[in-house]
C-alpha cells in the first residue's frame, strides 16, 4: 500500500490525491481520503485505480479541510471489497479517528481475537480498524499516550497515519520494514511512503521516519517522540528490488541507482555468458538491466515493450488472470531480437509466470538463446509483513532447484543473485539493515499468529 499525509495547507485534499497517484504502483485495488477541518473528519473513498476510486464531486466535497491522509490499497490480506478500503473513519464521543496503514500485522488474529472476546466487533478483516479498537479502549489520558500504549500491542510491519480533528500521528514499527518518509510543502508537514510522492506535489524530503518512532503534528508544529525502545532497522529488500518507484529516494541515493548497482553486482555472475544484448523486463527490471550491461560491455536492446495501460500483473488474483494479463503486458521487439544471444534480466521471480512466457516470447522473436539473469536471490518463502508472495506451494523456487527452474522457464542458463552480494550493495547505500526473510527463512519480527492454533 501507499500512504500520504499532510497538515496545515489549503489545498490538503487535493495535494492528497496528486501524492497518491505518484504512488498507484503501491496498490490498485481502492483509495481513499480523509480530511479534517479541526472540527471533524471527513473522508471519501472507492475501489479500483484512485482516478475510478475517487469521483469528482467526491473530490469537491473535500476541498477546502485543510488536513489529509490518503491510501492506495494492495490487498495483501482481506478482500478488495469497499469495507476494506481505507482511511478508516471512525466516529466516537471522544472525538473522529482516521486511520490508515502500510503493512501488515503478525499478531493481527492473537490482538483481535482479545479485543472480540472483550466485545469489540469488527466491520473489516483489516489491521488498521484493530488500532482504532486499541487506541480506543486504552485508558491513558493524552491521544499520544492512548496512541503508544496501542502500537505496544501490536507487532508487525506497519507504518501508522492517525488523522485526529486536531492531529495527525504518524508511526513506524521498530523494524522500519516499510518506507516512510517525512517533508514539507510551503511550511507544512507531509508524510509519504516513497518520496516520489513528494516530488509529484513538489514537496522537499526531510528524512526517513526512525523504526520506532511516533511523530505527531498540529498546528502547533511538530514533535517527534518513540513509542518503542527497539530501533532494529529491517527495510523490505523487495522495496528495493521491485516495489518502490525507481525515481523515489532512500537516503538520497534514487531506486534506480540501487537497481543499478543489484545488475552490476549480478553481472560478476554472468560475465561467462557470451551474448549479444541485454534486454530488461520492463518496467522494474530496466535499471537493473542497465548495470549488466554496462558491466559486460554489451549494449542494453528495448527487446521488450510493456503496454503501458496494463498494471501490475502480480497483484492479480488467480493464476489464469496473471498469464493473460502478462501476455498482454509484454510483447517483443522481433526486429531487435530475432537472429540474437540474449540475457534477459527480470528483478525477481516469484511464481515464474512471468519469465516463463518471456522466454518463450523471446525464442518465438527469433533469439538463439535466452539466458535469465534475475537481480535478487531465489525467492522461497512467503512474506509475512504486506507483500502478498503467498505460499509455498505458489512459489517456484520453494519448490524446485535453480536448474529445474530454468528448465521449467525453458532458459539456455539461469542465474540469481547472492544473498550477501544483495546485504552489500545495500549498505554501500547506507542502508543500515535489510529484512531478506523471503530469500533467507530468517524473519525478523516473530509471525506470532502462526504459533497459534489454527482458528476457524
Ligand atoms: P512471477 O511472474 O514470477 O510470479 O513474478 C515475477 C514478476 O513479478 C517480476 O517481473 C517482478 O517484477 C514482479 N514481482 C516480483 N515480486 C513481486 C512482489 O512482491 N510484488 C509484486 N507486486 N510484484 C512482484
Ligand atoms: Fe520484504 Fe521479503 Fe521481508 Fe516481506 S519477507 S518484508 S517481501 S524482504
Ligand atoms: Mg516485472
Amino acid at each position: 500500500c501507499g500512504v500520504f499525509g499532510i497538515w496545515g495547507h489549503e489545498r490538503a485534499s487535493e495535494l492528497t490525491y496528486i501524492a497518491l497517484h505518484s504512488m498507484q504502483h503501491r496498490g490498485q485495488e481502492g483509495a481513499g481520503i480523509v480530511c479534517s477541518n479541526n472540527d471533524y473528519l471527513f473522508g471519501a473513498r472507492g475501489t479500483g485505480l484512485l482516478t475510478n476510486a475517487l469521483s469528482n464531486e467526491q473530490l469537491l466535497s473535500l476541498k477546502g479541510f485543510p488536513h489529509a491522509i490518503g491510501h492506495v490499497r494492495y490487498a495483501a490480506k482481506g478482500s478488495s471489497e469497499l469495507s476494506n478500503v481505507q482511511p478508516f473513519l471512525f466516529k466516537s464521543s471522544r472525538g473522529d479517528l482516521g486511520i490508515c496503514h502500510n503493512g501488515n500485522l503478525v499478531n493481527a488474529l492473537n490482538v483481535r481475537a482479545a479485543l472480540e472476546d472483550d466485545g469489540a466487533i469488527f466491520q473489516t478483516t483489516s489491521d488498521a480498524e484493530i488500532l482504532a479498537h486499541l487506541i480506543r479502549r486504552s485508558k491513558q489520558s493524552t491521544h499520544k499516550e492512548r496512541v503508544k500504549s496501542a502500537l505496544k500491542q501490536v507487532k508487525g510491519a506497519f507504518s501508522y497515519l492517525v488523522m485526529q480533528e486536531h492531529a495527525l500521528t504518524v508511526a513506524m514499527d521498530d523494524h522500519g520494514v516499510r518506507p516512510l518518509m517525512l517533508g514539507e510543502l510551503d511550511g507544512c508537514y507531509c508524510v509519504a511512503s516513497e518520496t516520489c510522492a513528494f516530488d509529484a506535489i513538489g514537496a522537499n524530503y526531510i528524512r526517513d521516519v526512525e523504526p520506532g518512532e511516533l511523530i505527531t503534528i498540529n498546528d502547533d508544529g511538530i514533535e517527534f517522540d518513540r513509542y518503542s525502545d527497539i530501533d532494529n532497522p529491517n527495510m523490505c529488500s523487495m522495496e528495493y528490488i521491485y516495489f518502490a518507484r525507481a525515481d523515489s529516494n532512500f537516503r538520497g541515493h534514487s531506486t534506480y541507482r540501487i537497481r543499478k548497482a543489484l545488475g552490476r553486482k549480478l553481472a560478476e555472475s554472468l560475465g561467462h555468458i557470451e551474448a549479444d544484448i541485454v534486454i530488461g523486463v520492463p518496467d522494474s527490471s530496466l535499471a537493473a538491466a542497465n548495470g549488466v550491461a554496462e558491466v559486460l560491455h554489451i549494449p542494453q536492446e528495448q527487446g521488450l515493450i510493456k503496454n503501458r495501460y496494463v498494471g501490475r500483473t502480480f497483484i492479480d488474483k488467480g493464476q489464469e488472470a496473471r498469464e493473460r494479463k502478462v501476455r498482454m503486458k509484454l510483447s517483443t521487439v522481433k526486429d531487435i531480437v530475432e537472429g540474437k544471444r540474449v540475457i534477459v534480466i527480470d528483478d525477481s521471480i516469484v511464481r515464474g509466470t512471468t519469465s516463463k512466457y518471456i522466454v518463450k516470447a523471446l525464442r518465438d522473436a527469433g533469439a538463439l538463446e535466452v539466458h535469465m539473469g534475475v537481480a535478487s536471490p531465489p525467492l522461497i518463502h512467503p512474506c509475512f509483513y504486506g507483500v502478498d508472495v503467498s505460499t509455498h506451494a505458489e512459489i517456484i523456487a520453494s519448490q524446485k532447484s535453480i536448474s529445474e527452474i530454468c528448465e521449467e522457464i525453458g532458459a539456455d542458463t539461469l542465474t540469481y543473485m547472492e544473498v550477501e552480494d544483495m546485504h552489500d550493495v545495500y549498505r554501500s547505500f547506507g542502508s543500515r539493515g535489510e529484512c531478506a526473510a523471503c530469500f533467507t527463512g530468517n524473519y525478523p519480527i516473530e509471525i506470532i499468529d502462526n504459533l497459534l492454533p489454527q482458528q476457524k
